[in-house]
């Protein structure tokens, strides 16, 4: 994906709905001013996608910010998961109506199982389909899903999961992943993708030097051009803008491999084979 130019752009789901490229993340934002005046500065900086969860505890302010901007409600994506101790069909139907409330929306643009909790996401993930076939939801999907998480579920759903947001930055790669999500057409979403905050990677900066552009914004351009949706998270509002200010250069093909090349198999959050939350 080079020809991304503009903060607009979408991908076009499996279901031909429009996800935003770009979007800002929500984790760690504090509920009430802090959420309401990120989500401000993003939207005024273009941005139309935010990621939030019930886990991450700003549901509301969320909601307020969106009811604050004016904006109409089509022109913006909103995200939530359903969080681990509320896995279960019937639970997570609860929960859902819970987000929903707090967000003031009736439609939630795109609903992910947060973590493949054992035992309980193919229910969890029953409970999304049923939401997504009576209309409040536009797209469901899952998050922190491996390949055999997926190979399970792929084996017994009804409606192949349009996106999996996973841990995905410069020292994790995931090339088999990438690969196997593009093969079923679910979107691959790239979280912590800034490394959470840990940008002092010479390859990086000298990458920006030559593009004139910071590290952070190196990493999310790769992401694009990768063909990975990323949702950078900031409360800060220069850096809010700078994390957009992305659709005017693009990274040779040189470049993207020696990125490619910084991979470890590193991870900085939970392992998803073996986290117990
Ligand atoms: P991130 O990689 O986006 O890093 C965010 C941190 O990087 C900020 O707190 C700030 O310290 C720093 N930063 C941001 N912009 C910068 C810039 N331009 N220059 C220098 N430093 C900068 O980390 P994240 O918040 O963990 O991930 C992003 C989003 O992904 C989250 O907010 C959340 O929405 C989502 N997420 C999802 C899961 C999941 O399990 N599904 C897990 C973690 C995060």
């Amino acid at each position: 994906m080079s020809n991304l130019t503009s903060i607009t752009q979408c991908t076009e789901l499996n279901n031909g709905i429009k996800m935003p490229w770009l979007g800002l993340g929500v984790y760690k934002t504090q509920e009430g001013a802090q959420v309401e005046q990120a989500i401000a500065d993003a939207l005024e900086a273009g941005y139309r996608s935010i990621d939030t969860a019930a886990a991450y505890g700003n549901e509301e302010g969320v909601g307020r910010a969106i009811a604050a901007s004016g904006l109409k409600r089509e022109e913006l994506f909103i995200t939530t998961k359903v969080w681990n101790s509320n896995q279960g069909y019937e639970s997570t139907l609860k929960a859902f109506e819970e987000s929903r409330r707090k967000l003031q929306l009736d439609v939630i643009d795109l609903y992910l199982v947060h973590w493949p909790v054992a035992g309980k996401y193919k229910d969890t993930y029953r409970a999304l389909e049923k939401l997504y076939k009576d209309g409040h939801v536009r797209a469901i999907g899952v998050s922190n899903f491996l390949i055999p998480h997926l190979e399970d579920l792929l084996g017994s759903c009804e409606v192949v999961p349009a996106v999996n947001q996973v841990e995905f930055q410069p020292f994790l790669t995931q090339p088999e992943l990438q690969s196997y999500c593009k093969d079923r057409n679910i979107q691959l979403e790239a979280w912590s993708p800034l490394l959470q905050g840990h940008l002092d990677v010479p390859l990086l900066q000298e990458i920006g030097h030559k593009h004139g552009k910071s590290a952070a914004q190196v990493i999310l351009r790769w992401d694009l051009q990768n063909g990975i949706v990323t949702i950078p998270k900031s409360v800060t509002k220069n850096r809010i803008i700078e994390n957009a200010d992305i659709f005017n250069f693009e990274l040779t093909s040189g470049e993207m491999e020696a990125i490619d090349g910084l991979n470890e198999n590193r991870r900085l959050g939970p392992d998803p084979m073996n986290f117990n939350f």
